[in-house]
């Protein structure tokens, strides 16, 4: 049996952790290092436990396998089994979600709300709506969630949810069936200090308005219990920016640190949604070139630069497709994605200097990370959560370029709805340019925290050790201070 309660008396215990551990087999990473030993201990009952949860497992093991360093200087997290808690979620709700088509035909829908961890706040974190979507998927996004929301600074605990539901092809009136259906389960177990959803893939500013009006109607309370909301009716300027621009402005000051600029960069950019067009926007505000986005059906490359407007027009407006852009722009040549490369994704494959991943998990292989280098690029921030494999962000780790994971450098968008949270809660509505400076020096202290925290566990640029430690280290404090619960 090694699922052990090490006391604290120290030592002695953390011997008896060496004998149960020595009979096990290690996996290579964990080699004869005890911390990484039990570490890798919970990852395999995450495995019995949890079963068939692959991304859960890759966002648990890329958390953990970074933790070595504090493991070994504050052994207090193990004794207090902090690790085995938080890779629980603390609930997670299941429900079934019946709506009908413009036809009368009856659907049936999985609907999830996993609300991992509380330590720092209300569960905060967005939903997706996309036919990927399985627990797996809300539960490796509800874990980073908790991670980044405490790099934020602010008060919020982690949670995501979703469903199998497919938005695309669907009538407005179908979309608003499906959200008042999904919202009839979910309004019990969230609310403006319990748990505050916002948007992610497939649930835009449509969504979420047809979300709150369920709400209001079943609860009779105009409260903010959503993020993302229409500005007329309590949602935050620059919440839609939020998450693009605070990608860009990581880039920048990775950059900075090694005294390099974003002015003139040629960017590649993935996706074509909230996050990527508005990654795009602030690229070209801040003077650099991007030449690339994409959608599930193919990828558009523009040497002359991506021609935001049309984009917005098709992607926005239209709700429209990237092939259609290709008709509609000079200079831009559609790669379908039945002609992408067998080991990843012909958005990467372009000369560049930077790139922004914005579409989903796992867009970034080892493939894809190695042409990225190969072609010049020297920075990577990740729109999209956990957009690089594990290989891959080994490549960049052991590259030396700068590196910024999605958890910090994609947590402008949580930051911004904390922001719109205390705007409804105190019934006062901020401009534009206030909204951007405070998501502007969030950005800034989650890269000086990523920044000082790889210094000081002597892996200085690392931002996946320095982002994952950091993170850690305040939901656990947290977590030890308020007792076993
Ligand atoms: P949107 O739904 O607005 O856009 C998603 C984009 O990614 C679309 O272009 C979509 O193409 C593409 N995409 C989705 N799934 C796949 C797939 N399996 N393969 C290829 N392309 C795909 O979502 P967001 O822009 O809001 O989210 C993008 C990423 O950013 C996600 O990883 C999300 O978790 C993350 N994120 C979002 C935040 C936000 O504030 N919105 C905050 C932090 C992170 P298609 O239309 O063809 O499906």
């Amino acid at each position: 049996m090694f699922w052990l309660r090490v006391s604290q008396r120290g030592r002695p215990e953390y011997n008896r952790l060496i004998v149960q551990t020595a009979a096990l087999s290690c996996a290579s990473d964990f080699e004869g290092n005890l911390s990484m030993d039990y570490v890798r201990q919970v990852l395999e009952r995450l495995h019995r436990s949890s079963p068939a949860q692959p991304e859960y497992y890759q966002a648990a093991g890329e958390i953990l396998r970074n933790l070595q360093p504090l493991l070994e200087k504050q052994p207090a997290y193990l004794h207090e089994a902090i690790i085995e808690r938080i890779v629980e979620p603390e609930r997670q709700i299941l429900f079934r979600v019946c709506w009908t088509d413009d036809h009368g035909r009856i659907h049936v829908n999985k609907g999830y709300r996993i609300q991992f961890n509380s330590a720092l706040g209300p569960y905060k974190g967005g939903l997706r709506f996309h036919p990927s979507v399985t627990s797996n998927v809300i539960k490796f996004l509800g874990f980073e969630q908790i991670f980044k929301n405490a790099l934020t600074g602010l008060p919020i605990g982690g949670a995501k949810g979703g469903s199998d539901f497919d938005p695309k092809g669907k009538s407005d009136t179908e979309v608003m069936r499906f959200c008042q259906a999904f919202m009839t389960e979910l309004f019990r177990h969230i609310g403006p200090t319990v748990d505050v959803p916002a948007g992610d893939i497939g649930v835009g500013a449509r969504e979420i308005g047809y979300l709150y009006g369920q709400y209001k109607r079943l609860t009779h309370r105009y409260e903010g219990v959503l993020t993302g909301k229409g500005l007329a009716w309590g949602g935050s300027l620059a919440r839609k920016e939020a998450t693009g621009y605070g990608v860009v402005y990581f880039a920048q000051h990775m950059l900075r640190e090694k005294r390099q600029d974003i002015v003139g960069k040629t960017c590649l950019v993935s996706g074509s949604g909230n996050v990527a067009t508005y990654t795009i926007e602030k690229l070209y505000q801040l003077g650099a070139k991007p030449i690339t986005c994409s959608d599930s059906s193919g990828t558009i490359h523009q040497p002359n630069g991506i021609d935001l407007a049309v984009l917005k027009q098709v992607k926005e407006v239209e709700r429209g497709r990237l092939s259609e852009y290709a008709k509609r722009t000079k200079g831009a040549t559609y790669v379908p994605a039945a002609d992408y490369p067998q080991d990843g994704h012909a958005v990467w494959r372009f000369k560049a200097d930077a790139a922004f991943p914005g579409a989903t998990q796992n867009e970034v292989t080892v493939a894809d990370a190695r042409a990225l280098l190969a072609n010049g690029v020297t920075c990577v921030a990740e729109g999209s959560n956990m957009a690089s494999t594990n290989d891959a962000i080994d490549v960049f780790i052991d590259s030396g370029i700068c590196y910024g994971p999605g958890k910090a450098a994609n947590a402008g968008g949580v930051a911004v709805s904390q922001l719109e949270m205390a705007q409804n809660s105190s019934m006062t509505a901020w401009t534009f340019e206030e909204v951007d400076a405070r998501l502007h020096a969030i950005m800034e202290g989650i890269y000086r925290q990523c920044s000082e925290t790889s210094k000081e566990f002597g892996n200085p640029g690392n931002f996946v050790m320095g982002a994952n430690i950091a993170g850690f280290r305040k939901v656990a404090d947290a977590m030890r201070q308020q007792g076993v619960y």
